[in-house]
């Protein structure tokens, strides 16, 4: 199965990720650490030894941003806390996202370090450093989305004489136009009779 999910994955190896510390939270990150590191040629041509070390320091140095960063938060890290499961994964995905040459970042330079051995020179911790938004993506976006609308509507209001109120007859009203810029929806004007409060689309 994993074989198949994750060509370029190497196995684990037994005696290190199969101990007490680990778990298979920080079993499938190391599977796709290598899974990733396993496109690249420098990578390929390592040892065993040698990848599994990489490998592993790569996952405690997330394993280690995670602790560090929900320690702000006061909160437990333990795994059974959804918080730090998700810092977990956050860190991981995004060290991922800048590891992988097949992502959208396409950034070199963690990748060169990792590979040259220098992965105590890579702050993960920077890879903590994350708000609500990263906490809670999709919430985040919703919220986001609703302040844009918000601040992208403007509304403007002015008297009119020209149409007549089908309710009272007579001919003063006042239009509200909502504007609404950047988005689908088109302007939505309503008129309100000055005289008797009758409103209609127009
Ligand atoms: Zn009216």
């Amino acid at each position: 199965m994993e074989s198949i999910k994750y060509p370029y994955a190497i196995p684990l190896k037994y005696e290190v990720f199969y101990g007490t510390k680990y778990n298979s939270h920080r079993r499938v990150k190391a599977i796709l650490i290598g899974d990733i590191l396993g496109r690249t040629p420098e990578f390929k041509n390592m040892s065993y030894d040698q990848q599994t070390l990489i490998i592993k320091e790569i996952e405690q140095g997330c394993y280690h941003a995670t602790c560090e960063e929900i320690s702000k938060y006061e909160q437990s890290a333990d795994w059974t806390n959804i918080m730090f499961r998700n810092i977990y994964n956050y860190i991981c995905g995004n060290l991922f996202q800048n590891i992988d040459p097949n992502s959208e970042v396409q950034s070199k330079y963690l990748i060169e370090k990792i590979l040259n051995g220098n992965i105590a020179s890579i702050d993960l911790c920077k890879l903590g450093e994350m708000n609500s938004d990263d906490l809670c993506p999709d919430k985040s976006i919703e919220i986001k989305k609703k302040i844009q609308e918000r601040a992208n509507i403007k509304f403007s209001k002015k008297i009119c004489t020209q149409d007549t109120c089908r309710k009272c007859k007579r001919k003063e009203y006042v239009v509200e136009r909502m504007h609404t810029r950047g988005l689908d929806e088109s302007d939505d004007n309503r008129a309100t009779c000055v005289f008797c409060q009758h409103t209609w689309r127009i």
